[in-house]
């Protein structure tokens, strides 16, 4: 006879690490970023002015595993790609010091390695332009093997969410993996992005081609100069609500916009 039986004391216990771990991360950012920037700008001021977030937020053990391991597993990926030479991750275009450099790391970079974009050689007129928009943002890599280099952005998504079949949740994940990448391309003066999409499901891969498209960037831009100025007065921008990013932001209870989202119809730009 078996004497199996369910138990969760080590499931708690771990939850409980989960929620711990989260209150020791808690930092203050110092940019806004690249990866979220087309969000609600003032959800960012709130966390760039050090506003505290709301008590008793609640921390979901799954979704932060869920997170801890897609990282993982961008991180596989990332360094599959620099043992096979197809990716650098210098802050330059130097193909073969980049391939030395790395060849000397080889099997130290886990997880994910990024290279912030203000490590990257950039532009003078670039640089002063990532100080007066506060934009910070880490590029994946630069691929290599093309007539021109290409920016490598690399996503983990949930396969069983991540399909047409959940029209806005696709088309939004897409939007915002998209704008990232345009925020890279202008800053590196690069031409096109590549995405790659692995489905944490089933470890799968999905490829999107990006073209920079400068009439976006220069409204973006235009955008958070304005956010990025009145969080230097200490004030906040106005809140631009929308489904996702406000059932998921850590200041719905101090935003007065919150509760409006509700009835919005949900993603704002599909
Ligand atoms: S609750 Fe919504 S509108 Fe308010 S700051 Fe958060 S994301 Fe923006």
């Amino acid at each position: 006879m078996s004497t199996l039986r369910k138990i969760t004391t080590l499931t708690r216990k771990l939850d409980a690490f989960e929620i711990e771990l989260e209150k020791r991360n808690t930092r203050v950012p110092k940019t806004f970023h690249a990866s979220s920037y087309v969000n609600c700008v003032r959800q960012q001021a709130y966390g760039l002015l050090g506003y505290t977030p709301d008590e008793g937020k609640t921390v979901n053990p799954g979704w932060k595993r869920d997170a801890a391991f897609g990282e993982s597993l961008h991180g596989v990926i990332q360094q599959r790609l620099i043992d096979s030479e197809m990716v650098i991750q210098l802050p330059n275009f130097d193909y073969e010091a980049a391939t030395r450099f790395l060849a000397r790391l080889a099997g130290k970079l886990s997880p994910a390695v990024e290279v912030p974009l203000n490590e990257w050689v950039l532009t003078p007129e670039r640089l002063e332009e990532l100080k007066r928009y506060r934009l910070g943002g880490r590029v994946d890599g630069i691929l290599k093997g093309t007539d021109k280099p290409l920016v490598l952005e690399i996503k983990t998504v949930a396969g069983k969410y991540f399909s047409p079949n959940y029209h806005k949740y696709y088309l939004d994940k897409l939007y915002h993996f998209e704008s990232q990448c345009q925020i890279y391309l202008h800053f590196l003066e690069l031409e096109r992005a590549v995405i790659l999409v692995i489905n944490r499901d089933n470890s799968s891969f999905d490829e999107y081609m990006v073209t920079y498209d400068s009439l976006f960037v220069s409204r973006e831009l235009e955008r958070l100069e304005g956010s990025a100025g009145q969080v230097m007065r200490m004030q906040l921008p106005e809140p631009e609500p929308s489904r996702g990013p406000c059932n998921f932001c850590d200041w719905r209870k101090q935003c007065p916009a919150s509760e409006t989202e509700k009835n919005n119809g949900g993603y704002k730009h599909v």
